[in-house]
């Protein structure tokens, strides 16, 4: 940790921020709890860069967990913001940049043949669960350890004391009653998956999966697991939904699903889509979507939902990664910096290994790559909070928790990657 903490502007504006705001910070992540230390507070953004509030410049490998994929401030998407703000920020009536950007995912997602916007990806993926549930009529729902998919009181839940049992609440606050319905199953257990359904498969409502899993680090799906999960839905009647509010746009084009060439029913999607601003969204075949009122019985509704201004910079993005060789750039990004950060921990002898999908990366202080949850929290946490740290100290902002992936954009050139690779030399150095 830095030696200038009683002169850090961060540390004056974290102590009044824990004043009016609990923690001090408006998403608990931010508030540096799992790595310790004095959150920055970030006072600018251009490119591949932020600056806190002591001036000093970080190598952001957050990109606002996921948004920033052109870079921040991105001249394009600064100026669609203003010239869209200057015609007015808000309405509450449709608007024709809500059909442009809907008709831009349906093109570019495979599954999605309708969409509709709201403003936070866990906004999008509680409205298709109850999509699933009302389409299907049954109420159980079946999730994996580890995926995140927001804070909706029925997504709240870790895996139950046995096999098969039903979750527990991993927030005071949610009622025993809602996680009843929630099946909380291994990541990548295929045979756990068809116990599932053997067991119970005519009330599930749906599946929902991170088909690329980044919040419990980097973590892949096989393709045979996301494969038989697909079977399985099709087979008893559920609805197989993807959660790609981060893969989205993200691993490339068209998501996860046209990676692995699966095929889900619904789909969510939100960071990139936003560009910055709140922009989320969730779509899927039009005979599941037009369940959805004012048409169906499925209530759904936000004040802001398809924000003009909003809608303008997730429109600009959307744009601007399909630069031709937009995603072999930010893929060929992530890999040299998981090949420079796992060649310097080498010298350093440090156990350490990496994996990139796409633009986004996670490593991790240990041999393998790990593929479930349990594998990922085996990860040797002291060791990664002291790097995290000695990074920091270096100007590199990673995600400050050993659970989250990270994230590169278009604007992290080799000499931006080069950079945090000799920073990481040093720092591995420091803490082998
Ligand atoms: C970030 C995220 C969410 C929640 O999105 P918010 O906009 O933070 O509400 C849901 N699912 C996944 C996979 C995410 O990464």
């Amino acid at each position: 940790m830095s030696t200038d903490q009683t002169t850090s502007k961060n540390d004056l504006l974290f102590a009044r921020a824990q004043q009016s705001t609990p923690g001090g910070v408006n998403s608990p992540v931010r508030a540096f709890r799992s790595v310790g230390g004095t959150p920055r507070f970030i006072t600018r953004a251009e490119g591949p860069y932020f600056w806190d509030a002591d001036g000093k410049r970080y190598i952001d490998y957050i990109g606002s967990w996921g948004p920033a994929i052109v870079g921040h401030a991105h001249p394009q998407v600064v100026k669609a913001v203003q010239d869209a703000a200057a015609n007015g920020l808000s309405f509450g009536a449709p608007t024709q940049g809500e059909i442009e950007i809907a008709e831009e995912i349906c093109r570019l997602v495979p599954s999605i043949e309708q969409v509709r916007l709201v403003s936070s990806g866990t906004e999008a993926t509680m409205s298709a669960l109850r999509l699933a549930r009302g389409a299907t009529g049954r109420d159980k729902i079946v999730k994996f350890e580890g995926c995140y998919h927001g804070h909706a009181d029925s997504l709240l839940v870790k895996a139950g004391s046995g096999l098969l049992t039903f979750g527990n609440p991993t927030s005071s606050g949610v009622p025993e009653d809602f996680v009843k319905h929630t099946l909380v199953l291994d990541y990548n257990n295929i045979p756990q998956l068809e116990d599932a359904f053997e067991s119970m498969g005519d009330t599930i409502a749906c599946v929902i999966v991170e088909p690329v899993a980044g919040n419990m680090n980097l973590i892949r799906a096989t393709p045979e697991f996301l494969q038989r999960m697909r079977e399985l839905c099709t087979e008893h009647g559920a609805v197989l939904i993807f959660d790609e509010v981060m893969c989205g746009f993200r691993v490339g084009l068209g998501g996860a699903q046209e990676m692995y060439g699966i095929t889900p029913d619904l789909t969510a999607l939100g960071k990139v889509i936003g560009g910055g601003l709140p922009v989320a969204a969730f779509g899927g075949r039009a005979e599941l979507m037009q369940k959805m009122a004012p048409i169906g019985p499925v209530y759904q509704a936000g004040t802001l939902s398809g924000n003009p201004v909003a809608v303008a910079a997730g429109m600009t993005t959307l744009k601007l990664v399909q630069e031709p060789g937009f995603y072999e750039r930010l893929g060929a990004a992530a890999q040299r910096l998981v090949q420079g950060l796992s060649d310097a921990a080498r010298e350093a002898d440090i156990p350490f290994c990496g994996d990139a999908v796409g633009g986004m990366f996670g490593f991790y202080f240990s041999n393998n790559v790990p593929s479930t949850y349990g594998q990922m929290m085996a990860g040797d946490k002291e060791r990664f909070n002291r790097f995290f740290h000695g990074m920091l100290d270096e100007g590199v902002y990673f995600a400050p928790a050993m659970f989250e992936a990270g994230f590169v954009s278009g604007q992290h050139t080799d000499a931006v990657i080069d950079e945090t690779i000799e920073a990481a030399r040093r720092v591995f150095k420091r803490i082998g």
